[in-house]
């Protein structure tokens, strides 16, 4: 059973994706050619907006796109940012992370996106190419971990591992 994850973000951003468009459902090769042949050759090159619907199915937005936009406002099973690339004809994720402050997925979301990608035959990673850590201080404020630096970045708090 995967984990869910609830959206944890500022309740404004929340309000306003509900007027933005929901991602696009990857059940199929075939749909993310078809997304990629209506994106603009220099959009294709930068990360794009991903999650994973606890249906089980990859959504993808626009980067500018908040991930609570691209999953209708829904829990996800994973949430992040991924980069595509072509290889033998066919698109495929070159990178992807769990990068999402809107949903902060632990990096055990994996499981679920690997799931995603594969039943929709799209080729991927063996694992996240980076893969964040979250953790929220007793002061309110939500750091993103890097390089292995567990302190608090309003505050400057020790936050557990
Ligand atoms: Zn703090």
């Amino acid at each position: 059973m995967s984990t869910r994850y609830p959206y944890v973000g500022p309740e404004r951003i929340r309000v306003a994706a509900l007027e933005q468009p929901e991602g696009t459902p990857m059940r199929s090769h075939d749909d993310l050619e078809r997304w990629a042949r209506d994106r603009a050759t220099g959009e294709l090159r930068a990360p794009f907006t991903y999650v994973v619907e606890v249906e089980g199915w990859l959504r993808l937005a626009p980067r500018e796109s908040e991930h609570v936009a691209c999953a209708g406002g829904r829990e996800v099973l994973g949430a992040g940012e991924l980069v595509l690339a072509r290889d033998g004809g066919r698109w495929c994720v070159a990178e992807i992370t769990n990068q999402s402050t809107g949903y902060c997925p632990d990096p055990t979301s994996w499981t679920a996106i690997a799931a995603a990608l594969d039943r929709a035959g799209i080729a991927r990673p063996p694992r996240f190419t980076v893969a964040f850590a979250f953790r929220w201080c007793a002061c309110g404020a939500l750091t993103v971990i890097k390089d292995d630096d567990y302190t608090c970045a309003a505050c400057a708090a020790a936050l557990h591992r």
